[in-house]
């Protein structure tokens, strides 16, 4: 389900960024996050910069908190996964058109990249990934997720997605149990989207309990 707004994120300052993280880290959010969040929004002047009412860019750093809290949370169980898969959000392809080589399988489903472009984010994180030993799904939806994991038994799961996706997936991950990883997409709207590919790949990493990174920025920068 997507935001009933588009934003993009991927012209806000990295300095934004961290700040956010390191208030998060700090644990000075608590029930005080919405005061906090309004007082960051006006400092780094986020509403002119994107063209979002405020209160739209604080339901984003809202569900990006909350993201952020739950990738620590589950990070350790995640650590110690065995079989694992990446979710990757078909919108995040370079061309959403017949430009984009890849087949649809509808029975599973998802797309089977054929690496058309070198440029194009999907590529680029299922190489990633793939070389780490995941499994890739590219996939229209999330509602597809629940099914794929059951079918193929993944235990440790990371997703690409908007927020809102992010918290419907979360529904039933919580539920089964099952450590996961998200990265919120920092530019939604459905075609076009994009996401930090370099935070994917420090959390792609954590493949060993070696690559354990503590506080670090888990999905913008
Ligand atoms: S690289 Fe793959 S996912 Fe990206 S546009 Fe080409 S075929 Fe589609
Ligand atoms: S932005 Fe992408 S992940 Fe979010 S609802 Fe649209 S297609 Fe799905």
């Amino acid at each position: 389900m997507p935001y009933r707004f588009t934003f993009d994120l991927t012209i806000v300052p990295r300095k934004f960024f961290r700040e956010l993280a390191l208030l998060i880290d700090s644990r000075n959010l608590h029930k005080k996050t919405g005061e906090v969040l309004r007082n960051l929004i006006k400092k780094f002047r986020l509403s002119e910069m994107t063209g979002l009412d405020v209160s739209d860019i604080l339901l984003i750093l809202e569900d990006l908190v909350d993201i952020y809290l739950k990738n620590i949370a589950y990070r350790e169980n995640f650590i110690r996964t065995g079989k694992r898969v990446l979710f990757l959000p078909h919108c995040a392809r370079k061309y959403i058109d017949y430009k984009c080589r890849a087949e649809f399988d509808p029975e599973i489903p998802t797309y089977r990249c054929r690496k058309c472009s070198d440029d194009c984010q999907v590529n680029q994180a299922a190489e990633i990934a793939r070389g780490l030993g995941y499994d890739v799904y590219i996939v229209p939806g999330g509602s597809c997720i629940p099914n794929i994991i059951k079918r193929f038994g993944y235990d440790g799961v990371v997703g690409v997605a908007c927020g809102e996706e992010i918290k419907l997936a979360s529904i039933f991950l919580d539920r089964a149990n099952i450590a996961a990883q998200a990265v919120p997409l920092l530019k939604n709207g459905c075609s076009n989207t994009k996401f930090n590919l370099s935070s994917l790949s420090r959390i792609l990493e954590l493949y060993s309990e070696h690559s354990m990174s503590g506080g670090e920025i888990d999905f913008c920068e």
